[in-house]
């Protein structure tokens, strides 16, 4: 979801935004009032992100699978060795388009430990000395597998995939190499992507990569080589505003881990309901979970629905149920959810 005040400005000005007389949408990216909203969008990301003055960021097209293919024809050459670990689904996805141009070595992936899905210890990760990169996920959105800490003893440039979990706690952006993440989790509506990098690490593109998805040639252009998604940069923009105004990201850090330490203590609370991620790892974003008795998955849904309880179907690939409660989710929505929760199996326990 989106935070209901971002909303409410969207479309109290949706029309006639600041006076201009026509809707953001209908405006130029050249002109001087988008490029000032653009701006603005970037400096308050930075503020919240504290990202040093030798990074860049961009607002590209193509969400976060466009930046699978995006990392690596930036940041190799054909034949260069990089560095993947594969904590859940999207970093599998990852690996199969990066795989397209370069040569991936899988450090680690998640196996059961005690009927949980967790991951090999750091010192048991095979790196390569010559990654010229090493990529991971931080938040596996589709299985709520969620590693808090930088992974430790990397020696190559760190991108992330922050998809499913920027803005939600303070980082450090030094530590990385790229960050990127597709809008439409934790920040704003689809169609647009954000990529963080540092600039000391471009200069290998291939004469192939795809001018949109050049970061050096979008850094000079300031996003615009083509028309950037304005709708959704305005958008972006205006939740950059709400996080600012909600006190920024250690805020955003204590209510996140308010909300799922809840929803958490519910699932364990009851037998009805079961995650099986473990404990060090469950993502304080995606929360997934199953009920005991799967027969009663339907009824879970359509009652949970009918309470305004929405979008809680588990990924298709995972089934069960799945609570994403990414920043602009109140704690009283997942006090709701809780209390469903609770209330549904009394009933048909
Ligand atoms: C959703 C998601 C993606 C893919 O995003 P698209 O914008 O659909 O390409 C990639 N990585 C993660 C972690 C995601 O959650």
């Amino acid at each position: 979801m989106l935070p209901k005040a971002v909303m409410e400005q969207a479309q109290s000005e949706f029309i006639n935004w600041q006076g201009n007389g026509a809707s953001v949408m209908e405006l130029s990216h050249r002109g001087k009032p988008f490029m000032q909203a653009a701006q603005q969008a970037e400096q308050d990301l930075r503020d919240l992100l504290a990202i040093p003055d030798d990074y860049a960021v961009l607002f590209l097209h193509g969400g976060g699978r466009g930046q699978f293919s995006a990392v690596p024809l930036n940041l190799t050459q054909a034949g260069d060795k990089v560095d993947y670990l594969v904590s859940g689904a999207w970093s599998r996805f990852a690996v199969e388009e990066a795989q397209k141009y370069v040569q991936v070595n899988e450090v680690s992936s998640c196996v059961e430990v005690d009927g949980k899905i967790s991951l090999p210890p750091a010192a048991q990760w095979q790196l390569n000395d010559d990654a010229a990169y090493f990529h991971y996920c931080p938040n596996e959105t589709v299985d709520g597998f969620e590693i808090a800490d930088l992974p430790e003893g990397i020696n190559a440039p760190i991108v992330a995939d922050m998809s499913s979990n920027i803005l939600s706690k303070p980082i450090d952006v030094s530590r990385y190499g790229v960050i990127y993440a597709g809008a439409q989790k934790n920040i704003g509506p689809s169609g647009l992507s954000v990529v963080i990098v540092n600039k000391a690490l471009l200069g290998k593109r291939r004469l192939e990569t795809p001018a949109i998805f050049d970061y050096a040639l979008q850094i000079e252009h300031e996003s615009m080589y083509n028309t950037p998604p304005t709708f959704a940069w305005y958008l972006a923009g205006l939740v950059f505003q709400w996080l600012k105004q909600q006190g920024g990201l250690e805020q955003m850090q204590k209510l996140n881990q308010q909300k799922s330490a809840m929803l958490y203590q519910c699932i364990d609370d009851n037998d009805f309901y079961l995650n099986n991620i473990d404990a060090n790892y469950r993502s304080r974003m995606n929360v997934p979970f199953h009920l005991a008795d799967k027969r009663l998955d339907e009824s879970f849904l359509t009652q949970a629905s009918q309470q305004g309880l929405l979008a809680l179907k588990g990924h298709r690939s995972v089934g069960g149920m799945r609570a994403s409660i990414y920043n602009a989710m109140p704690l009283a929505g997942v006090q709701a959810l809780t209390e469903f929760m609770q209330d549904f199996s009394r009933r048909m326990g």
